[in-house]
């Protein structure tokens, strides 16, 4: 796809939406650390008065996301665990305004550490019981594989679902990009009108 469009990739929407959503204080949650690199970014846009919580399930991905944030001097506004998102409520408060998920598994790494159609919805749910008024989630989903597939369409399924007077879900995907290519949802909650 162009490098001159505006948002050539599922993971180019992520990002707009990042910055769209969080402001300096926020609190986000990044629920699939991998490398660290939407953690850095979740890092910077919330600000030293903002707080990071971070997930993965692969000791490697913690120390990966560590160094990254130790580099940048972001690590005193992360909170890292190496412990499944679906039980993100056990550490998070409430009041999230931006989680973020990157399904599937960690190119280079083992596959068999992929992200589970079971354990996303309910990480998935649990996120979106956490978020403030007017915060979103943002899941980036793979469906190049069949457990991507399984997966993008349960939270699509999962999205399709939710109550329209509170919460707003826009799925993004690039339907002459093929079947395999990456998609994007972002689900608001929205804030009561005033
Ligand atoms: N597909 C993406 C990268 C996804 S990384 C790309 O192409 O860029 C997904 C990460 O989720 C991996 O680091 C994996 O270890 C992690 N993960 C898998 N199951 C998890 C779970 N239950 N909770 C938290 N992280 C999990």
């Amino acid at each position: 796809m162009s490098g001159q469009a505006l948002a050539p990739s599922a993971r180019h929407i992520a990002a707009r939406a990042f910055e769209g959503y969080l402001r300096a204080g926020d609190t986000a949650v990044d629920a699939t650390l991998g490398r660290g690199r939407d953690c850095a970014r979740l890092c910077e846009l919330v600000g030293e008065t903002g707080r990071v919580f971070g997930f993965d399930v692969q000791p490697q991905a913690l120390v990966e996301t560590r160094a990254l944030l130790a580099q940048r001097g972001l690590l005193p506004r992360a909170g890292l665990f190496l412990m499944g998102h679906e039980r993100m409520a056990e550490v998070v408060p409430p009041g999230v305004r931006l989680a973020a998920f990157n399904l599937g598994w960690l190119p280079g790494h083992d596959k068999r550490l992929t992200t589970r159609t079971d354990t996303t919805l309910q990480a998935v749910e649990a996120a979106l019981a956490l978020l403030a008024p007017g915060g979103a989630l943002v899941v980036c989903c793979y469906p190049g594989h069949p457990e991507g597939k399984r997966e993008q369409d349960a939270v699509e399924a999962f999205a399709r679902g939710l109550p329209p007077s509170l919460y707003l879900a826009l799925f993004h995907r690039f339907v002459n990009g093929g079947p395999g290519a990456p998609s994007c949802l972002v689900v608001e909650r929205l804030a009561p009108a005033v």
